[in-house]
């Protein structure tokens, strides 16, 4: 059901809950409504500052009113025009106050319902966060809590609404229940993944952070705010680098919206894209299982490659890598866990499988929403080097003649991502994307994909 700002996901299941616990679930969800008509007020796709700033302000009139005052760029405020026609800041908390109020209180009577001290305490840090602004405490409390099976983000979290800046938050919410066994299967993963690369690294603090990173797969219960109108199939947060190298991050999976990518872009994509032929050895199941495993090997892989300078020598060009950087890595590091049985060969070729299709399906989001060029762009670098390389080939579609050609290009590919980020410089990043990063490639297919645009 689609309600404005409001996406309930409706499932039969009870995922084992007792029935305090669904008391609890059901006030989360009245909060998480609450949330919606607060991003209502953010949003607005007439304008490129959305409502964070007043329509009539230019771009140069706000940065030099940050210059007196930091508030005016703070994730956390609105910017407005005071009766003398200065730029003042107005926190989110006082702006929103009557309806934040209604939303903290919800949480509150949650909290008074639930039988796990430690979620109470989440829920009363986060009600707080939301009606002082203390969103720090309430962030920090969430990433070193015991995971626990029902899970709440609420609050402004995304700035994807502020094409000005890309710095004020829009609010959200969702509210999801571990599926413990696809959460164990992910935990598994990432274990695996983080010592792999543990003992490629000289000792240093990094190591000390690599231990704090929490995976979870949700079937996800409701979406709220900003994250009803994106429907992402996953989440990183915090967003904020230094509260991550402290304290960790938590990703999350949304199973309910990834199923949903999966059946109307993944899969069409794979018939529409591969050879007849070769579509055989791969029924439905098993490539829902491979696209999944990308969806967070994609997020296990990208704190693992941060490199602090990389943004200021890319530049531009820096999206482009950081996101198929991560997307590649985490196929490569996978052919450890075939080593090891961990999974077998035909779970690991559904996993690149999928990863063609997914760089599909991001170039047919492109087309529909320009912002996301970089995904696509980073991954016609990846399919470009694989067809350069004959990993694999395009004859009435593609397919690959040899597994193992597919795997060693992989490996090579990410390596040299990960050299690039590393160290090196703008014209290495500028002429990888020219020789590369032609969207031609998903162009070709566009007869083939013609239902999905
Ligand atoms: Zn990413």
């Amino acid at each position: 059901m689609k309600n404005g700002s409001i996406v309930i996901f409706k499932s039969k299941a009870d995922h084992g809950l007792t029935a305090s616990e669904k008391k609890v679930v059901k006030k989360l969800i009245e909060a998480a409504k609450a949330i919606a008509p607060i991003y209502q007020k953010q949003e607005n796709v007439a304008h490129s500052g959305a409502n964070f700033y007043p329509h009539d302000a230019t771009r140069d009139e706000i940065a030099a009113a940050d210059k007196n005052d930091r508030s005016i760029l703070s994730p956390y405020t609105v910017v407005e025009r005071s009766k003398d026609g200065k730029l003042i800041a107005i926190p989110y908390h006082v702006k929103y106050k009557t309806q934040l109020e209604k939303v903290a209180h919800l949480l509150k009577e949650a909290a008074d319902l639930t039988q796990n001290r430690d979620f109470a305490k989440r829920l009363h840090t986060q009600a707080n966060a939301l009606l002082d602004g203390t969103y720090e405490v309430s962030d920090i409390y969430w990433l070193t809590m015991k995971p626990y099976k029902i899970d709440i983000a609420i609050g402004p979290i995304e700035r994807y609404n502020d094409q000005l800046f890309f710095t004020k938050c829009s609010y959200q919410a969702w509210v999801g229940i571990m599926d413990e066994k696809q959460t164990e299967d992910a935990v598994r993963f990432k274990d695996f993944i983080v010592s792999a690369r543990r003992r490629t690294l000289t000792p240093s603090e990094k190591v000390d952070f690599l231990n704090k990173i929490q995976v979870r797969v949700d079937n996800t219960l409701i979406f709220s705010g900003l994250i009803a109108h994106f429907m992402f199939t996953s989440s990183n947060l915090p967003n904020d680098v230094k509260l991550m190298e402290r304290y960790g991050s938590e990703i999350t999976i949304f199973k309910e919206s990834f199923n949903k990518k999966f059946d109307t872009e993944h899969r069409p994509i794979f018939h529409a894209i591969f050879e007849e032929k070769f579509q055989q050895g791969y029924p439905a199941e098993i490539l829902r299982l491979g696209s999944l495993r990308n969806s967070y090997l994609h997020e296990i892989s990208h704190p693992l490659l941060r490199y602090r300078d990389a943004e200021d020598r890319l530049k531009e060009y820096f999206p482009v890598f950081d996101e198929i950087a991560a997307s590649v890595f985490g196929v490569k590091a996978c052919g450890s866990l075939l080593l090891k049985d961990v999974i077998s060969q035909k779970e690991l070729e559904a996993i690149m499988v999928t990863f063609v299709a997914r760089a599909f399906s991001w170039w047919i989001s492109y087309l529909k929403e320009p912002g996301v060029v970089h995904y696509a762009q980073g991954f016609a670098i990846a399919i470009n080097f694989f067809l350069e390389n004959g990993a694999i080939i395009e004859s009435g579609g593609f397919s690959w003649p040899n597994f193992n050609k597919m795997f060693l290009a992989l490996e090579e590919l990410s390596d040299s991502l990960e050299t690039l980020i590393s160290m090196g410089s703008y014209n290495e990043a500028k002429h990888v994307v020219e020789k590369y990063g032609s969207l031609e490639i998903f162009e070709r297919f566009r007869p083939n994909l013609k239902n999905l645009i």
